[in-house]
């Protein structure tokens, strides 16, 4: 089986619609969502119709169990806050009721696990070499046989390795392509289709080819002016606005230390 694993689209239509165009290219069997379907951007509705349309398998992220009322959004920032308030009152009864029903964790075909941020919990990030051990230790001790985990969350793509020590090994590994060993443990986030965070704009999803036991990070361009347009129009903040005022700010504080 042929596996696309997209996670954080995050109501980003333009990034949804450039990668289901390139997941087509690739001839997937499967769409697997991590979560975080709604939240930041503008077609909360329309992303979940094209995914729910493609049979997507997923899970709940902590915005789509905000969205609906299974969380609350007291560790959200004010802008994630904002968003996800907006989004509430938007997502349609049918989309709702489907968020409603997301676990938090499935197994898919008995081979693999699928989370948004950690196996304990959609809010969790995992960021580190030591916060991926706990995800294999719960792999281990909970998942029997499934020596492969994907999350989403952080936004960064990422491969967490471990060989089963005691003492644990975990690896970082970067590059386009990962060939799985039988013998190890796997935590892959494929990045984010609809906000990366990882310094590049583009947007981010894998493809898992199960008989091939191999990996593929693909990256994709997106018009992202126009979804910025329509974040705008909502009301909301856009993605790139907000870290190029940050910036802004940071030059204004540098010039004026220069200056005095
Ligand atoms: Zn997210």
């Amino acid at each position: 089986m042929r596996y696309a694993v997209l996670a954080d689209v995050h109501a980003n239509l333009e990034a949804l619609e450039a990668v289901l165009g390139e997941v087509a290219r690739c001839r997937v069997d499967r769409i697997i969502g991590l979560g975080d379907f709604v939240g930041y951007h503008a077609n909360p509705n329309e992303c979940l119709d094209l995914l729910r349309k493609s049979g997507m398998e997923a899970v709940a992220g902590n915005h789509d169990l905000v969205a609906v009322g299974r969380a609350t959004a007291d560790l959200f920032s004010r802008r994630a806050r904002q968003a996800i308030d907006w989004t509430t009152g938007r997502v349609e009864p049918e989309h709702r009721q489907y968020l409603s029903a997301l676990p938090e964790v499935a197994i898919v075909d008995g081979d693999f696990v699928i989370c948004h941020g950690s196996l304990r919990s959609p809010h969790q990030y995992v960021t580190s070499a030591a916060q991926a051990i706990e995800v294999f230790h719960d792999l281990r001790d909970r998942y029997g046989s499934r020596r492969l985990c994907f999350f989403g969350q952080t936004h960064r793509p990422i491969v967490y390795r471990w060989d089963g020590m005691e003492a644990p090994v975990v690896e970082a590994l970067r590059g386009n392509e990962v060939n799985l060993e039988a013998s190890r443990w796997y935590a892959i986030n494929p990045g984010s289709v609809g906000q990366s965070r990882d310094g590049d704009p583009r947007a981010s999803f894998l493809v898992y080819d199960s008989a091939a036991r191999q990996i593929r990070f693909h990256r994709v361009e997106y018009d992202y002016e126009a979804c910025r347009r329509k974040v705008l129009a909502a009301g909301l903040v856009a993605d790139r606005d907000r870290r190029s005022r940050i910036v802004r700010r940071v030059l204004q504080v540098l010039k004026s230390a220069r200056l005095g």
